[in-house]
């Protein structure tokens, strides 16, 4: 292992663009003299420039003091000749993203760098191995993938090629480390960690767009409101809706067209219609020329559905809800959460969770909640012998994460009344949601539409109208993200731990996918997928059997 002693260890950047310039800041901060390198001076000038201006700032805001703002915009050297890089013990390529471009830099550098120094690549989608092939010693390239702004973002994923010898690895990740970041160790897999398991969380929302069960306004919505800090096309619209498509497409290609990763036709027609989000002023959204966001969402393949057609009777007095009734299955938790909701708002809630036939308080019910998990005909028998006893035009409100609300409508018969039946999904934890997927089903009546609303708002929750589907919208998205964590802890690309810690620190999601596993359960996220692939016959919703093994062990 190389000492860390900052003040004699060299640190060479090349490529002075947007992630080289912001990780020369970071080495330069930490104390290192940092020898930054491009093609030209122009573009090296450019790189000191933000560089020093971004320090100065830290100085100005008082994060910094003056003189050692000035130490560190001082230990920066620019040059145009990779010579420079002889006295460096890591040189970290920021260039284009091309394999041609990386591997004769490499080259360079390894005819001028001492036998010890590592040579680190901040590729996104390339394959370290491809990056270190034809250099003499290979062993010495290790990936450091920064996130942009590398200032600011604290995940570095530091990815072990298959030469990568485990010195490499392990000064890339002590001087990671050592510059305040928190290193998460990967395989050279493509897309790595973050830019390959965050791929369900637009794929799957670009779907449902597609399909048109909902606008992307309200999917954005879903997301935030289960936690995610930005929905999928506000942050596809931030990021570049062409940025965002290349990564989509170089993973889809690194696993030779897995359906898994298949990118969506709405990407590549906003690309090729020049709407890349906000530095376009155009993209899901509209934003003005300082930024803001002006209108609502193009509506691109999303014809919204979801949304019930408001009918000449919805005006009608909607019923209050004073008597609900919860059907679940024995122990469900989730049935004692949405109760105290309920009940908050001035409900008075039984709940049907054992064999007890609650004939007399389904008779009284102003609402009937079936919040049992899965489809099957047990279920279907109990639902239909609850919505007899319904009296008519009460809402018949099922959860139908693994089933489409018409196909539940069919089962109840029309004796069930199949009419004023409508699917919802809602994810856990029940306590902290605002919002609950509302979907119609083929046979259902749009004069439910007001006495369903009412109940969602008695329990304080938004409805959001969404088209009829297998898997929602967000339990989808959640259980695609979980199963692809769930595949790359499979093929070793990281640890459980790895995984969620570099999803939290790389995209600032609230949870990470395997912990939504572990609040979902492994049964109930395969049988999200397994309804999914019976339903749209796609091998992209397919169980990884590393997941399917925890189901068969009881979790
Ligand atoms: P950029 O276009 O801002 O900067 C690239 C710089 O490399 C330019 O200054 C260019 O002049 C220079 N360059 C061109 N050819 C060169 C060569 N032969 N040798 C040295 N420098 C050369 O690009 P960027 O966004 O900083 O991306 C750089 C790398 O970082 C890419 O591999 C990219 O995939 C990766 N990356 C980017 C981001 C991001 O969000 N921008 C995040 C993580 C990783």
């Amino acid at each position: 292992m190389h000492g860390l002693d900052a003040s004699r260890m060299v640190i060479g950047v090349a490529g002075a663009g947007t992630m080289g310039a912001g990780i020369a800041q970071v080495a330069a901060l930490a104390g290192h003299a940092v020898v930054l390198y491009d093609l030209e001076d122009a573009y090296v000038q450019r790189g000191l420039g933000t560089l020093a201006a971004a320090i100065q700032r830290l100085a100005d805001k008082g994060k910094l003091d003056g003189e050692a703002a000035t130490a560190a915009i001082a230990r920066v050297t620019g040059t145009t000749r990779t010579a420079d890089f002889a006295p460096c013990a890591l040189v970290i390529e920021a260039a284009p993203e091309d394999i041609g471009i990386k591997q004769s830099l490499f080259k360079a550098v390894e005819a001028v760098a001492s036998p010890e120094a590592v040579l680190a690549t901040n590729t996104s989608t390339l394959s370290v191995a491809r990056i270190a092939a034809g250099l003499a010693r290979p062993g010495r390239v290790c990936g450091m993938h920064f996130f942009n702004p590398a200032p600011l973002m604290p995940l570095v994923e530091v990815i072990r090629g298959p030469a990568t010898e485990a010195d490499a690895a392990a000064l890339v990740t002590a001087l990671a480390t050592a510059w305040g970041k928190t290193p998460v160790a990967a395989a050279d897999r493509p897309g790595f960690i973050v830019n390959r398991v965050a791929r369900p969380f637009y794929g799957e929302a670009l779907r449902a767009l597609g399909e048109g069960l909902a606008d992307a306004v309200a999917i954005d919505r879903l997301a935030r409101d289960a936690g995610f800090p930005m929905g999928p096309f506000e942050l596809m619209d931030l990021i570049g809706i062409d940025v965002n498509f290349a990564a989509a497409s170089s993973v889809y290609e690194g696993f030779f067209q897995d359906p898994r990763f298949r990118p969506h036709p709405i990407q590549r027609m906003m690309v090729e219609s020049g709407r890349l989000g906000r530095k376009t002023g155009q993209g899901y959204y509209s934003y003005d020329p300082r930024g803001a966001m002006v209108a609502s969402a193009v509506a691109e393949g999303g014809s919204t559905s979801g949304e019930l057609p408001a009918g000449g009777d919805v005006t009608e007095t909607v019923p209050s809800m004073t008597n609900v009734l919860i059907l679940a299955a024995p122990g469900q938790a989730e049935a004692a959460v949405l109760a105290d909701r309920l009940r908050s708002g001035g409900a008075a809630v039984a709940i049907a969770d054992t064999d007890a036939h609650l004939e007399l308080e389904a008779r009284q019910a102003d609402a009937l909640i079936d919040l049992q998990p899965s489809w099957d005909d047990a279920r279907a028998e109990r639902l239909t012998r609850y919505a007899r006893w319904l009296r008519r035009g009460r809402p018949l409100l099922v959860s139908t994460e693994t089933v489409s609300a018409t196909r539940v409508a069919a089962a109840i018969g029309g004796l069930g009344r199949p009419e004023r039946l409508l699917g919802f999904t809602l994810l856990p934890p029940l306590d902290k949601r605002g919002c609950v997927e509302v979907m119609a089903a083929r046979q259902t009546d749009v004069a439910v539409r007001p006495a369903a609303e009412a109940l969602w708002r008695t329990a304080g929750l938004d409805a959001v109208w969404i088209g009829d589907t297998v898997g929602g919208i967000l339990p989808r998205m959640v259980a695609c993200l979980a199963a692809e964590a769930m595949t790359a802890v499979m093929d070793g690309t990281a640890t459980a731990e790895g995984i969620d810690q570099a999803m939290r620190l790389g995209t600032r999601y609230p949870r990470g996918p395997l912990e939504w596993l572990a609040i979902l359960g492994a049964g109930r996220v395969a049988a999200i997928l397994d309804a999914l692939a019976a339903d749209q016959g796609e091998d992209r919703y397919r169980v990884p059997p590393l997941l399917r093994r925890r189901v068969e062990s009881g979790g």
